[in-house]
């Protein structure tokens, strides 16, 4: 202890050195933020990127919280803790955030996912501030194609009051996923914990059910939008391979979940992981893959703006973020 003092002591003298010179420098008295009530708003949370000639732009949803306890399903909380503090993250609670993607191709505008509209934690539910921000309008929206049927993807589709949000829109939706969730066997047999999934699903898509467009897994569902099916997470999860020119982005959706524990240990399933060991399978897969290819990449769950690319690390995978840019 005591050969660090000196060093520590002339850190301090210089910390307060420089505390002294940028006190000299400001005005007495409160700062604008502290006289204005201390603001906590961020900018609007959307970012563009370009992909070929498509643009891109991500479009935030706030995010909810969630203890780490019993969140991974195969691995020791105390690693857990290690990985999030690994990462500079609390050792508590992992922040999971919500970032849809809005596609610009051709003249139509088409929707990734919608968010978790008025349903979600009080810390979601700015996705429409968000889109509107970006200068979009929910009735110009053409299209909207779900990955997967959990709650904080297609809730936004529909108001808690049964209000249609983007009341011009196709709606797409992987057949595997219409299959499974809108089974009234398969709901009657879930547990009970799973029930009000089962019900939000229905919620959401049964008043528009004979216009919902199905799609499988391997198909080009849009010009340069190909389908791939991703399964595990829910039985017809799907990601998207989006190409133009020679521009390629693989959407993730739900094929991890937070990258510091999941891109990094791809053999941890989180809770929402319905079945895990496929799911751990295609989370390989699909890392390998982008790896190699160094394809970019998007994840629903990723830090905001929720696209990067994904190296090879230690056992796993690191996903490294995109440098934000001024102009697309
Ligand atoms: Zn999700």
């Amino acid at each position: 202890m005591m050969k660090f003092e000196p060093s520590r002591r002339a850190v301090l003298a210089s910390a307060g050195a420089l505390a002294a010179a940028t006190t000299f420098d400001l005005p007495a008295g409160p700062s604008p933020a502290q006289a204005q009530g201390a603001p906590v708003n961020q900018a609007p949370g959307f970012y563009r990127y370009k992909i070929g000639d498509v643009t891109l732009t991500a479009i935030n949803d706030g995010f909810g919280k969630r203890p780490l306890e019993g969140f991974v399903k195969n691995a020791e909380l105390a690693d857990v803790k290690k990985a999030m503090e690994q990462a500079f993250l609390p050792a508590d609670a992992l922040n999971i955030t919500f970032t849809t993607l809005a596609i610009e191709s051709a003249g139509k505008l088409t929707l990734i996912d919608t968010g978790n509209g008025d349903s979600g934690a009080p810390t979601s539910g700015t996705w429409m501030a968000n889109f509107k921000a970006a200068g979009f309008d929910p009735k110009n929206v053409s299209t909207v194609v779900f990955s997967h049927f959990h709650g904080d993807h297609i809730n936004g589709f529909r108001l808690k009051d049964g209000s249609t949000v983007f009341p011009n829109a196709e709606v797409m939706v992987p057949a595997a996923e219409w299959a499974f969730w809108m089974d009234d066997a398969k709901m009657s047999a879930a547990p009970e914990g799973m029930k009000g999934a089962f019900a939000g699903v229905r919620r959401v898509f049964s008043p528009i059910a004979k216009d919902v467009k199905q799609f499988e897994g391997g198909k080009e569902i849009l010009p340069g939008l190909t389908a791939i099916a991703a399964p595990g997470h829910t039985p017809g999860h799907t990601t998207f391979a989006l190409s133009s020119g020679a521009g390629k982005l693989m959407i993730m959706s739900d094929t991890t979940n937070h990258p510091a524990l999941f891109v990094r240990n791809p053999d941890w399933s989180a809770v929402f992981d319905m079945d895990g060991p496929q799911a751990a399978a295609t989370r390989r897969k699909l890392l390998d893959m982008v790896s190699a290819d160094k394809m970019q990449v998007a994840f629903y769950h990723a830090p905001f703006p929720a696209t990067g690319y994904i190296a090879k690390a230690g056992n796993g995978f690191e996903m490294v973020p995109v440098q934000w840019s001024a102009a697309i």
